[in-house]
């Protein structure tokens, strides 16, 4: 069974971005106890099945492609598929990079692909998403798929540590060229994924760093809590970093978005 109903599966489109940043809020208000059980699942797969409010939001704003309702299924029969990005979230990222006009966008844990075809869905025929995983099994879940949508020429995948393909990049000379960039793999690397984004993304470019409020848990991080540790001290310091605007966005499991100046 999927987590949730989605009564009309119209072609992805241009959504209404302010609507979907503001009912990430006050679905981040209304819920907020959600985030206080401690549970490793999202916002979205939590209140996914019982909320009356976020199924309002689903059945408002989802503009789900046929291929990405295709690979949502199918990423639910999977054991591990609490790690998918919510597709509300992943909309919302797809609008922003056609705002941006992004060509170039870099993909850090892709898992069974669905942002990554969301993102490439998203892009101009010449555009490409650089995705960066260490686990082939997951994303082969996922490849047939995005063949299907027709853009698997879109999606250049490099299976090796994320952070050894981020060095590759700027040893090539792709420093300021990238659109948009989401870092959603290993949490102890966060703040090196930041870092070598803040170098590969160019101004005015975005970066969207996901699972920041980490189940509620950096409301209380405590000590021998490595994870949460690593999430809230990042958390801290981009809060204070000059190099960027920010809005951290309740939508998921949380995700900051930061605009490079
Ligand atoms: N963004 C994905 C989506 O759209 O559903 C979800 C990504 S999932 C939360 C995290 C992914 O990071 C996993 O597929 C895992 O294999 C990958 N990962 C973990 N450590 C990694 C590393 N050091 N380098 C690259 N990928 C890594
Ligand atoms: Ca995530």
């Amino acid at each position: 069974m999927p987590a949730f109903n989605i009564s009309k599966e119209a072609a992805i489109g241009a959504a209404a971005l302010g609507v979907v940043f503001a009912t990430g809020f006050l679905v981040g208000r209304r819920y907020h106890s959600a985030f206080l059980i401690g549970t490793p699942k999202s916002l979205s797969h939590i209140v996914g099945k019982n909320s009356p409010l976020l199924q309002y939001v689903l059945d408002h704003s989802l503009r789900e492609h046929p291929s990405l309702k295709k690979l949502r299924l199918l990423t639910l029969s999977h054991p591990q598929n609490v790690m998918m990005v919510c597709c509300e979230q992943a909309q919302l990222m797809a609008n922003l990079t056609k705002l941006l006009k992004a060509k170039k966008v870099l993909e850090i844990g892709v898992y069974t692909g669905y942002n990554s075809l969301s993102m490439a869905l998203a892009l101009p025929a010449d555009g490409k998403v650089i995705a960066c995983d260490i686990n082939e099994d997951f994303i082969n879940i996922g490849k047939p798929v995005w063949k299907e949508a027709g853009v698997e020429h879109k999606i250049d995948l490099r299976i090796k540590p994320a952070i050894q393909t981020l060095d590759e990049l700027l040893a090539n000379g792709e420093a300021g060229t990238f659109d948009f960039a989401f870092i959603d793999a290993d949490k102890e690397s966060y703040n090196d994924y930041y870092e070598k984004c803040l170098q590969l993304i160019r101004k005015g470019g975005v970066i969207a760093i996901d699972n920041v409020l980490w189940s509620g848990r950096v409301l209380n991080p405590s000590k021998n809590d490595w994870g949460t540790q690593n999430i809230h001290q990042l958390n801290k310091k981009i809060f204070r970093d000059s190099r960027v605007n920010i809005s951290m966005i309740p939508i998921g499991d949380g995700v900051t978005f930061a605009f490079k100046l």
